[in-house]
């Protein structure tokens, strides 16, 4: 990530809660920090006109170089290119049909899904594909999904196969990806992977994906958007829902330039040297939490395999004086405000995300968690109600503006 610079005066001129994200790209703080070559390409496309089919057609070739797709486009957001390959699976290249949905997709509109990746990453990942009109066939069981019970579910009326690879999914006894596009490639099924927030842009299509949705707003730090790539009709069928449902997931033409300067800052940018820098940051975090009781500090991969490693927080909540929850919770309402990774929580450990920090930050999240830890050896801190942190979520919506 860029060495964005910590100014505080902007959240000051704004009457904004200042936030240091330690927990990730998150919508919830406004996704990553958009590196200079998309606010720069933004900014120059913005008082203009162009033909926007035209851009999208520039996009579908950068797109491809990095993914090696025979096609792609932009559109509002990985959520929204679900819902329209799903839209594509069901309509294939007819507007007429594409017009209809959601609420005539035909017969054949089934999309299936093992039910351990029916996960939720902020909305339900199945409602995406039903927004498109497509009937949700979930099979297997959470933990225990075996290629009989996919054999099963596969008919005339399959319209798709939706495989999520997230940390938000079941992490065991799933059927891997190559597996998955076998089965219903033989059953003549184009398979549609959800891989928003992985790194990796050639492997899903390589082990079977026709269709394959990134964020561009997630690690690659570009505008709010989403990017399909994939097999050119199938491409050129999901864009053309934006006759229909896909208008009202429109992309701007600074979000489609914006995507595509960030796929090209992306393979120019010096990963090593990011990771370098991360790496240091965890030591430092690590270091700084050595010798405080009841706390163990491992440095752990990424769950999916990113390149991107991250602290994992212990907390004996006997020993330190709080739960992990409660640490987290210390850290959000502290000002800064510092939003750690904190989902699994009620599982005694909190995560520090170093990947979209601004110079100065580490230092500033160092001092502040163990000024929290010394508030917990004395007591003074108070536990959240686990019930309230489980549902904060909605409770964020609910109260809004109450
Ligand atoms: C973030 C995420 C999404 C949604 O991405 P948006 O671009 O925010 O719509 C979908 N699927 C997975 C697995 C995600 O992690």
């Amino acid at each position: 990530m860029p060495e964005a610079t910590a100014d505080w005066s902007f959240y000051e001129k704004h009457g904004l809660t200042p936030i240091i994200n330690v927990s990730g790209t998150m919508t919830a703080l406004g996704a990553s920090i958009v590196v200079p070559q998309a606010i720069e390409a933004m900014a120059d496309i913005l008082p203009r006109f162009v033909l926007m089919h035209e851009l999208q057609a520039m996009a579908s070739g950068v797109i491809a170089e990095t993914t090696g797709a025979e096609a792609g486009f932009v559109t509002a957001s990985a959520s929204a290119g679900i819902s329209l390959c799903v839209a594509a699976a069901i309509t294939g290249m007819d507007p007429g049909r594409a017009e209809l949905l959601p609420r005539h997709p035909g017969p054949k509109c089934e999309a299936v899904a093992q039910i351990g990746h029916l996960c939720n990453y902020g909305a339900p990942v199945g409602q995406a594909a039903e927004l498109a009109g497509a009937r949700l066939v979930p099979f297997g069981q959470s933990t225990h999904v075996l290629d009989h019970q996919l054999k099963a579910v596969l008919n005339e009326n399959t319209a798709c196969g939706l495989y999520v690879v997230s940390h938000h999914v079941v992490e065991y006894g799933q059927m891997p990806l190559p597996r998955f596009a076998e089965i219903c490639h033989a059953a003549g099924v184009p398979v549609i992977v959800d891989a928003a927030s992985e790194y990796d842009f050639e492997g899903f299509l390589r082990a079977g994906a026709d269709l394959v949705i990134y964020s561009a707003h997630k690690f690659l730090g570009g505008p709010t958007a989403g990017i399909v790539a994939g097999r050119r009709d199938l491409v050129r069928a999901a864009y053309m829902q934006n006759l229909g449902i896909g208008r009202g997931m429109k992309v701007g033409k600074e979000s489609i330039l914006g995507t595509m300067a960030a796929l090209k800052a992306w393979a120019a940018r010096d990963h090593a040297g990011v990771r370098a820098r991360e790496a240091a940051t965890l030591k430092l975090w690590q270091e700084r939490l050595s010798g405080i009781a009841g706390v163990k500090a491992e440095i752990v991969p990424d769950p999916t395999g990113n390149p991107l490693d991250r602290l994992k927080i212990s907390v004996d909540r006997e020993v330190a004086g709080a739960s992990a929850m409660a640490i987290g919770d210390a850290l959000g309402r502290g000002k800064p405000a510092i939003i750690v990774r904190d989902h699994e929580a009620e599982l005694g450990y909190i995560q520090l995300d170093p990947c979209n920090l601004a110079a100065g930050q580490a230092e500033i999240v160092a001092e502040r968690i163990c000024d929290v830890f010394r508030r917990a050896a004395e007591g003074s801190l108070e536990e959240p109600d686990p019930d309230v942190v489980r549902n904060r979520a909605a409770l964020n919506y609910l109260n809004w503006l109450a």
